[in-house]
């Protein structure tokens, strides 16, 4: 079964609702009516060793601050700013002190640095692998919410930065080589230390401009395909627009693999995707001169369903337009190539 097919199940089985409940299972966060005029949201994401982190080459530091920045990064999907965090950590009998240390400084740091404060959580024993779960509740106003299903055809897909570092970098470390090439570094670090869009998405929410958002956690063409379906939509992306093919070449030549398949079945890229009217582009590129970020439109939406790559935008032809929907990465699927890596 597929991972979005479990939660599916689950979704089925779950109640009606209640009056306060604005969005429950399907987008990046939960959306809870707080006032006439604010909500919270709140969302919860778990990394576990040898899945998701290998203690040999992830610094203890930077993986408190990767667990922060994967959790915030859902609340900026949406547009909001995180305000309380709860740590769940499932540590073997036999942790080391120093290591929790390290772990622990990062954490709150981070916790620090996106202005949430950690107020509560759960300490338990683990068998043999370190679990980290964290919940975090961030607030936002009800009317800029930005639901993975406000996309429309015709809207402009946007992402807000380079797609496949995350990936590749962490193709590096398996490979077991430790090159001491700068480039090669940028890639290991995108995978060890990502950073949530938070000023972006809040400028984005506020500016009104946007129709739908979510950020990359499972790669363009699962979360893009996720957007699709819940707004009902289909999208095509060309190749050729998608950030950035040249921070990816040198790890490409190193490890013989096609840049584009980080870039678009990647995942761990925690950047922004977002759809918005065309006629809005230049409004949108003026208002991220206010902030330190990019954008890069990569695509459209359009009728119908699934997400198509487009290689070769000259020609038509089943070579130069590829079906990648949900080719990104699953938890309970392993298929062939770059989609059976695990983040
Ligand atoms: P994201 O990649 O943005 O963190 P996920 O793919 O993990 O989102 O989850 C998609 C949706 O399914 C979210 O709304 C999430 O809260 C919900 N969800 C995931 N796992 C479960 C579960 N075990 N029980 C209930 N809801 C779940
Ligand atoms: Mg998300």
């Amino acid at each position: 079964m597929k991972e979005r097919d479990l939660i599916e199940q689950i979704r089925r089985l779950t109640g009606s609702g209640s009056a306060d409940l604005l969005q429950g299972i399907g987008d990046d966060c939960a959306v809870i009516e707080k006032t006439a005029e604010t909500v919270q949201l709140l969302t919860m994401d778990t990394l576990i060793e040898s899945i998701h982190f290998d203690c040999s080459w992830h610094p203890p530091k930077k993986l408190g601050r990767k667990v922060v920045a994967v959790n915030v990064s859902d609340i900026a999907a949406m547009g909001g700013q995180p305000v309380f965090a709860l740590l769940s950590l499932g540590l073997p009998a036999d942790f080391d002190d120093q290591w929790l240390a390290g772990f622990s400084a990062g954490l709150t740091g981070a916790c620090r640095e996106y202005g949430c404060l950690l107020i509560g959580g759960d300490t338990v024993c683990s068998p043999d692998r370190r679990a980290l779960t964290l919940t975090v509740i961030g607030e936002m106003k009800k009317e800029q919410v930005l639901y993975r299903h406000g996309a429309r055809p015709g809207d402009t897909v946007w992402v807000s930065g380079p797609l496949g570092l995350a990936a590749a970098g962490l193709d590096l470390f398996r490979s077991g080589e430790m090159p001491d090439i700068p480039e090669l570094q940028l890639l290991q670090e995108a995978h060890l230390d990502p950073h949530a869009r938070v000023g972006l998405a809040v400028l984005l929410a506020q500016s009104g401009l946007v129709h739908a958002m979510m950020d990359l956690s499972d790669g363009l063409a699962t979360d893009l395909s996720h957007l699709c379906e819940q707004s009902n939509v289909g999208a095509r992306i060309m190749a050729e627009r998608l950030p950035d093919y040249g921070k990816l070449t040198a790890a490409a030549d190193f490890l013989q693999q096609d840049p584009i398949e980080w870039m678009i079945s990647g995942g761990e890229d925690y950047e922004l995707l977002f759809t918005a009217d065309p006629a809005d582009s230049k409004k949108l590129l003026k208002l991220i001169t206010l902030c330190d970020y990019a954008i890069y439109p990569v695509g459209s939406i359009v009728e119908g369903k699934g997400v198509t790559l487009i290689r070769d935008p000259g020609e038509k032809g089943s070579d130069h337009e590829q079906n990648i929907s949900y080719q990104g990465y699953d938890h309970f699927t392993v298929v062939g190539g770059a989609s059976s890596r695990t983040p």
